[in-house]
């Protein structure tokens, strides 16, 4: 890997380990998602970040993919699972990181329980991290993952897997399984890939549910409509990559933006990325690295707090 290409990776890396740390102390009982999130946007462009996608906070069975849309009500409770996951890129080159925060419900048993299931994702990806060497074939690595939580008494989510990176991509070849998949796949040096194992104390299989928050852009097509065609131009600066409609009400209003969304989506312009949860309602922990294959693994989203 040319020395800039993974100084990037490694930049990016860096602010994202740096701006899920801040993130993390925010998700506190009483706390707006909606502030928080904002607050971690801030903190992401303040750190000389761009977004490789929207900070997401799913909650409890959700595993993945919810971002607050532009009224959102959420308040944090005690109890919630909360999976903070976020993105950021230097020139395209992608970080991706999440890390689960439990809220005590003040009950100590119960509390015991929560902070099993985010040692369970947790240590399944330390396992993970470990072998991303080249060579390792990617059913080892599901392996790996799959004892750790399924001897914590979890199921990990096995329609959810990590992925390669690429410039301006954020899921590319290899699919990295979270359980004994079958594929013969090894790893190879160089090859910047985001593992993020999921422990869920249901099924350990989400389903795609409804109203999105989240697109990309998968196909550009002509467009008439003039409003149409300037909320395009804004969602063209993302550069493939995906955004959230908050953003777009930001700087477009939420009629013109809704309207947009919707010729878009119709056109078949936009993919959507609607929330994910667990097919039987478990709850889900989940905890993500970006790391840079090699004989000594470079964990690029490692923080201080984060051993
Ligand atoms: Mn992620
Ligand atoms: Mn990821």
């Amino acid at each position: 890997m040319e020395q800039e290409i993974l100084d990037a990776y490694v930049k990016a890396g860096k602010i994202a380990g740096q701006a899920l740390d801040y993130g993390c102390t925010l998700i506190v009982e009483g706390a707006s998602m909606l502030e928080v999130l904002e607050q971690i946007e801030a903190k992401i462009l303040a750190l000389g970040g761009d977004f490789a996608f929207p900070p997401q906070i799913s909650l409890n069975d959700v595993a993945a993919h919810y971002c607050a849309g532009p009224d959102e009500e959420t308040v944090f409770k005690k109890g919630d699972v909360a999976k903070l996951d976020l993105g950021v890129h230097i020139d395209g080159y992608v970080a991706d990181t999440a890390r689960t925060v439990v809220i005590p419900t003040g009950d100590a048993e119960e509390d015991k329980k929560l902070e099993l299931l985010k040692e369970a994702s947790k240590a399944a990806l330390e396992a993970a991290l470990k072998l991303a060497k080249p060579g390792t074939p990617l059913v080892e690595i599901g392996k790996a993952i799959e004892k750790e939580i399924k001897s914590r008494g979890f199921n990990p989510v096995v329609n959810l897997s990590g992925h390669g990176l690429g410039k301006f991509v954020i899921h590319d070849s290899p699919s990295v399984p979270n359980f004994e998949a079958p594929t013969n796949e090894v790893l190879h040096e160089d090859q910047a890939i985001a593992i993020e194992p999921f422990a869920s104390t249901g099924a350990g299989m989400i389903y795609e549910s409804a109203n999105a928050t989240i697109y990309a852009v998968q196909e550009t097509r002509p467009v008439r409509s003039p409003m149409t065609r300037e909320v395009l131009k804004t969602i063209v600066g993302y550069n493939g990559l995906p955004f959230t409609k908050r953003w777009l009400v930001a700087k477009h209003g939420p009629g013109k933006t809704a309207m947009a969304l919707r010729e878009l989506k119709n056109l078949g312009v936009l993919h959507e990325y609607p929330p994910l949860p667990d097919k039987a309602h478990g709850l889900v922990s989940q905890h993500e690295h970006t790391v840079i294959v090699k004989d000594e693994p470079i964990v690029t989203t490692r923080s201080s707090k984060n051993r």
